[in-house]
């Protein structure tokens, strides 16, 4: 039978609830367990795929194409779940689920309502994932106890537990002790009434992660106990951590959060083996081989969150290279005024990742012809790829106005147009190239050395691409077209001639890198970055 485990949050967001939520899975699977994992979001929007990033950070993409929150990025990377359309519902996903078939007549003759319909409905999410090949589900649901619009969900998993019988769900309460500093203390009340609020609506947590800027003391830990109503041993103290997000769970394991959570699920405790994984850790923390300095063009860059997975695919090549990689954050619109050489004359390689919309995107071009006539490492990720496109057409094929259809309608070479299945659809909720497709890479290109592989497959998103009208012009003029669609139809990966490293793919490969296992595109980067260190 499979068992559930509810993570939910209190006091502030932006705990870290995924990463801990991601942090068990980790353990549970090194233990021996077949975990998924899901995330329940309350907000109206069906996916988060139509908000922009500074609402909402980054978009994740899963390989059958399902747009998603950023935490199950976290789920991938930590525990190496496949996530899937499953993975994520909204509120506004399980309303229209539940209003669309009350329009096919599913409810005839009775009063649809929060309780009972919109709540089984929740349920019937959880219960997808109880499939015979998982011991394990975990479901995050997102939001602070205490919210509105997170209610019938705390109302679902309540349910749930209720329904499941003992030993078979559990409920792990995430909060915050926060330090005061004109006190000098920290401070267990916020806890404390985060926990208050579950009980009233009839959520007894059974397990407390309390995460704090110093350790808990016995003290504090003899409070939150007592008060909160857990044995002391199950209050955990989730510290912030000095050097990586990939020490959480060894820091988790040291208290033995996973050993409690099997005992209380009543599952056998087998062994944990965590070699591999400190072995990464160890290397995040000692990198023998220095540092690098990557500058990141975006338009999103004051917000961290919308570029999760570069940032982590960034540090994953890091890694595998053991080096520390610096990231320096570069506003592309700041590109736009100033000189090149003063913002990216001490950046080892550069990489310009994905975006919609014309705003910075001369900036990134700027950058990008910086990078080519430097020989600067360049790595291009879907909206940087069809930049680097233009911006070669521009100034190498002498197609002045070469622009992608997406931000000029009056250029005389679109050499960014349209996908053809694109042009019928108007309406912007999840009809993009989306997930998974294969893709062929050619013989003697970085890309195909980098993968060592000649087909690889690589999760996209994304409306238009290369124009195939003017492939001949950029071939001719030293473009090389390192991948396409098995059926040759579109240019998936571009590359440069007589330059040191110069990639780009028109997919997302960010999306697919773990600590364990860096991306073999972002590893041969630093890669070559770490060769250009001689610059400054
Ligand atoms: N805006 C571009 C497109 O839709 C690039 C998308 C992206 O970078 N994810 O094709």
């Amino acid at each position: 039978m499979t068992k559930h485990i509810f993570v939910t949050g209190g006091v502030v967001s932006s705990l870290g609830k995924g990463i801990t939520a991601a942090s068990i899975a980790m353990l549970l699977e090194q233990r021996g367990y077949k975990v998924k994992m899901q995330k329940m979001d309350p907000y109206l929007n069906v996916d988060p795929g139509t908000m922009s990033p500074f609402q909402h950070g980054e978009v994740y993409v899963t390989d059958d194409g399902a747009e998603t929150d950023l935490d199950l990025g976290h789920y991938e990377r930590f525990a190496g779940i496949t996530c899937n359309k499953s993975s994520n519902f909204t509120t506004g996903r399980i309303y229209s689920n539940v209003i669309k078939r009350e329009r096919e007549g599913g409810y005839l003759g009775k009063t649809v309502q929060v309780i009972p319909h919109i709540t089984n409905e929740i349920k019937l999410a959880i219960s997808m994932f109880d499939t015979s090949d998982v011991d394990i589900v975990i479901t995050e649901i997102g939001g602070t106890a205490g919210d509105i619009e997170s209610l019938p969900f705390l109302e679902a998993i309540r349910q749930f537990k209720h329904e499941s019988g003992r030993n078979n769900s559990l409920f792990v309460h995430l909060t915050l002790v926060p330090f005061i500093k004109a006190a000098g203390e920290m401070k267990t009340k916020p806890s404390q009434q985060s926990v208050a609020i579950l009980r009233e609506i009839g959520i007894m947590p059974d397990l407390l992660i309390c995460r704090c800027e110093h350790p808990l003391t016995e003290e504090h830990i003899e409070k939150l106990s007592l008060f909160c109503n857990v044995p002391k041993e199950f209050v955990i103290a989730e510290q912030d951590v000095q050097n990586t997000i990939y020490e959480v769970p060894v820091e988790l394991a040291a208290q033995n959060l996973d050993r409690y959570v099997l005992e209380l699920l009543n599952l056998p405790v087998n062994n944990l083996d965590l070699t591999d994984w400190n072995k990464m850790v160890d290397n995040v923390i000692n990198p023998v081989n220095g540092e690098v300095k990557i500058g990141v063009v975006g338009k999103y860059i004051s917000l961290r969150d919308s570029y999760k997975s570069i940032y982590e695919a960034l540090s994953h090549a890091g890694i595998a290279n053991r080096v520390k990689v610096n990231i320096k954050m570069i506003e592309s619109e700041d590109l736009e005024n100033s000189s090149e050489d003063e913002i990216l004359g001490d950046v080892c390689g550069l990489l310009v990742p994905g975006g919609f919309g014309s705003r910075g995107v001369d900036g990134k071009i700027k950058a990008i012809k910086y990078a080519r006539t430097n020989n600067i490492p360049f790595f291009g990720i879907c909206l940087g790829m069809q930049c680097a496109v233009i911006e070669f057409a521009r100034n190498v094929c002498a197609m002045t106005d070469a622009h992608s259809a997406e931000f000029s309608t009056t250029t005389t070479h679109p050499v960014i147009d349209l996908m053809e299945d694109q042009k019928l659809i108007s309406a912007k909720g999840g009809t993009m190239r989306l997930g998974a497709y294969p893709c062929n890479l050619s013989e003697g290109s970085n890309a195909r050395a980098s993968y060592e592989s000649a087909s690889i497959s690589e999760r996209h998103r994304h409306r238009y691409e290369v124009n195939n009208k003017y492939i001949n012009e950029l071939l001719d003029k030293g473009l090389v077209i390192a991948g396409t669609s098995p059926d040759k139809k579109l240019v998936e990966v571009v590359e440069l001639k007589n330059h040191p490293w110069f990639v780009a793919c028109q997919y997302h490969p960010e999306f697919k890198s773990t600590p364990l296992k860096a991306h073999p595109l972002f590893k041969g980067f630093i890669a070559a970055s770490m060769k250009n260190r001689v610059r400054k």
